[in-house]
């Protein structure tokens, strides 16, 4: 049996500073710690970061002194939230997240009309919207154009900005980027931002390169996990066999025996010991 494992598999840096950081403070600090929704998608890190003390919280509005921001990022409103009722932020929102805040506060401000690619209930988009102004609208896929371009038609606006969530899918990009600039003619000025995070497209083309090479191909990652599922997505369209696993008790050993090529990749919330 051959197996390739991928070298892009599991935790990327934004991450992985934030389990880190968490670890640091609950081992200094103790419990109880607020985290603003879960501090990953991957149910076995949450876990065990649970049992040391972290709390998990919806709402802002449940905390009760110190919250962890992670690494998706977080709405405008949480931050003046925090604000006003002096609550203590460690933001350990990823800097390439941060980026994007605040370029699209920067292009709101010189009214251009913003085009955000993202899956429109992930965290990280609903963070980012939060800062580009009413003239926006998030686009998830294809279906979502046509009403997008009624939005800025109606907005007269002749400035356009293209951009995305850092985990969206690269091909997904492309098709889009190129439909709307189809669309739109030359009186219209368009900066399209290719912010999808490096991290995320080497790991989907590593997978696209592994999927074409074997008969199965196994993802590892957190059913809840935006960036896993994609990947499950990407191996799909080159290997006929797909299986999206969360820890080694999800694989039975009867379901692979029948392979002599296999593939593994890992999403971004996956820690090493799972892969
Ligand atoms: S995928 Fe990229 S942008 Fe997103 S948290 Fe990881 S390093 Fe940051």
């Amino acid at each position: 049996m051959n197996i390739i494992v991928g070298k892009n598999s599991g935790f990327c840096a934004g991450v992985k500073h934030t389990i880190d950081k968490a670890n640091d403070e609950l081992e200094k600090y103790g419990g109880p710690l607020d985290c603003l929704g879960e501090i990953i998608h991957n149910k076995q890190v949450v876990e065990s970061l649970e049992n040391r003390g972290l709390r998990t919280i919806d709402s802002i509005e449940d905390a009760e002194d110190k919250v962890l921001i992670r690494a998706h990022g977080v709405s405008k409103s949480v931050y003046e939230y925090a604000d006003r009722n002096n609550i203590r932020l460690i933001d350990l929102t990823c800097p390439k997240v941060l980026k994007i805040h605040n370029q699209v506060e920067d292009f709101a401000k010189k009214n251009y009309f913003i085009f955000l690619f993202g899956i429109k209930n992930h965290p990280e988009t609903i963070g980012t919207y939060s800062f580009c102004g009413v003239n926006s609208y998030v686009i998830e896929s294809k279906d979502d154009v046509s009403p997008a371009l009624n939005l800025l038609y109606s907005s007269n606006l002749r400035d356009v900005l293209i951009i995305s969530q850092t985990t969206f899918s690269l091909s997904l990009f492309n098709e889009l980027s190129e439909l709307i600039m189809n669309s739109l003619d030359s009186t219209y000025n368009i900066h399209v931002e290719k912010s999808i995070c490096n991290a995320t497209s080497l790991r989907q083309i590593e997978t696209e390169e592994i999927a074409a090479k074997v008969d199965l191909m196994i993802i590892i990652g957190g059913k809840n996990s935006s960036n896993t599922k994609k990947l499950c997505d990407v191996a799909s369209k080159y290997c006929k066999h797909v299986i999206h696993i969360e820890t080694k008790d999800d694989l039975s050993l009867e379901s692979v025996r029948n392979f002599s090529n296999i593939g593994i990749m890992a999403g971004a919330s996956t820690p090493r010991i799972y892969h």
